[in-house]
């Protein structure tokens, strides 16, 4: 069975109940997940990124796969 799936960055403050959707990837298959989302984090410089996952390569029916979170993006605003 093959899976696809999506990855969708998103930037988040927090302190200004803030959260914007950035871009969506999809991802490379034959390359360990964690390994592209380090990248993508880094490119988009977000706190967040949602995987979703689904059995067929339009994405029509996604479920979500897995929320990582990358506390180094998070937002530095301190009030
Ligand atoms: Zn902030």
């Amino acid at each position: 069975m093959n899976l696809y799936y999506l990855a969708i960055t998103y930037d988040i403050c927090e302190h200004n109940h803030f959260v914007e959707e950035m871009n969506e990837y999809r991802l490379d298959p034959n390359v360990e997940i964690e390994q592209q989302l380090i990248k993508l984090a880094k490119k988009d410089i977000v706190p967040l990124i949602k995987v979703y996952q689904s059995m067929t390569n339009d994405f029509k029916e996604v479920t979500l796969y897995k929320e990582y979170i990358f506390k180094e993006y998070e937002c530095k605003c301190n009030n």
